[in-house]
Parts: structure tokens; sequence; C-alpha cells
């Protein structure tokens, strides 16, 4: 018989949180479609999307493990603050995305808006992963350099990570380190 592919061991919920135009909708789409698009105000709109990957277990490192990452994406509620507590219901993992070309000020005073709103509708055991996307845009125009997002997440005890949904660096090492966070914790 051949091994069923879409066979899984665990499906765990993790949401993309994080200011418009940070590049959730293009992480999730590289991450689960290999997919990227210049699009300003592309309208993907899908509720969430899966991927299954293999993990190793800490504690059994022969073991391999499949998990279903559900991710779930805004369809920009995020402008409007109207974010449901049914999108955070039962998620087990968040990644709160920053964009390097950002304003600074205005970057880590709603990052600390994003935690707080976490801290108020999320499971208190969540995984949390700080990512500064773009990180393709490095010669360009950077505003945030990495010490200060890594400083910002440090603070609240979070890892941070960079990213580029353009060039596809770090995307799937930032999902898969929070899919194994949540399974060596919770497992
Ligand atoms: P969202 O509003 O957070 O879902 O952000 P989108 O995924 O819609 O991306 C907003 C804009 O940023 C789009 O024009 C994307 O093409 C662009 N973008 C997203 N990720 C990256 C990235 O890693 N590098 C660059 N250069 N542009 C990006
Ligand atoms: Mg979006």
């Amino acid at each position: 018989a051949s091994p069923d592919k879409h066979k899984y061991d665990h499906l765990f919920k993790i949401v993309l949180i994080g200011d418009s135009g940070v590049g959730k909708s293009n992480l999730l789409s590289r991450f689960t479609r290999n997919i990227f698009t210049h699009d300003e105000k592309s309208t993907i709109g899908v509720e969430f999307a899966t991927r299954i990957i293999g993990i190793t277990d800490e504690r059994d490192e022969s073991a391999s493990v499949r998990i279903k990452a559900q991710v779930w994406d805004t369809a920009g509620q995020e402008r409007y603050r109207a974010i449901t507590n049914a999108y955070y219901r039962g998620a087990l993992g968040a990644l709160l995305v920053l964009d390097i070309t950002s304003n600074k000020q205005t970057t880590f005073d709603n990052a600390a808006r994003w935690l707080r709103e976490l801290n108020d509708h999320a499971d208190s055991e969540i995984v949390v992963l700080v990512i500064g996307n773009k990180s393709d845009l490095e010669s360009g125009p950077r505003l945030i350099t990495a010490e200060e997002i890594q400083e910002f997440a440090s603070a609240y005890k979070h890892p941070y990570i960079e990213t580029s949904a353009l060039d596809g660096s770090n995307v799937d090492e930032a999902f898969k380190s929070v899919v194994e966070k949540i399974y060596n914790h919770a497992f």
C-alpha cells in the first residue's frame, strides 16, 4: 500500500496577525501554495489554508510526526480592528507579522496592541513568533533593524525571525518553528 500523503497526526490552528500591508496573505500563500503576488490589494480572501509538514519530536528524534497546520488569515478586518473572537478561538499559535520597511513608531505601537489583543482573546498558552517580513528589501527602504525587533520580541519573551514572502526565505522555517514549539510543549 502506498503511504497516504494526506495523513497527519495532529491539526494545529495558527493565526496570522499584524497590520494591513505587512505581508500576511503572501506569507500564507507562499507557505501553502508557493505563490507570491505583487498586487497591492490582492483579494485572496481565504479564511484559512493548510499544509501538512513533518517535524521532529524533541523526546524521540527517530519519530516523525506529521502536523496539519491550519493557518488563518484575516480578510482585511485588521484595517478596522474588527477581528472577532472566532478568529482566535482554538488557536495554538500566532505569527505576529511586522514590515521592516514600515514606520518604526507605528509598527511597535501597533505590535504592542496586537499582543494585548492576543492576551485578551487567545489562549494564554498560545505560542507566538514575531516575524520581520520583507527582508528582501534589506538594501532598499528598510526602516527597522533586526536588533530593534529582536529587542521588542525579547521583552515579551517571544522568538523573532526575518522572512521574505517574495523570495521565500525563512517562510517554511517560521511556520515550522511554531508548529514544533506547539508540539513539543503540548504533547
Ligand atoms: P497583508 O495585508 O498583511 O495581507 O499583506 P499582503 O500579503 O497583501 O502584502 C501587502 C503588499 O506587500 C503586497 O503588495 C505584497 O506584494 C507586498 N509584500 C508582501 N510580502 C512581501 C515581501 O516579503 N517582500 C516584498 N518586497 N513585498 C512583500
Ligand atoms: Mg491580507
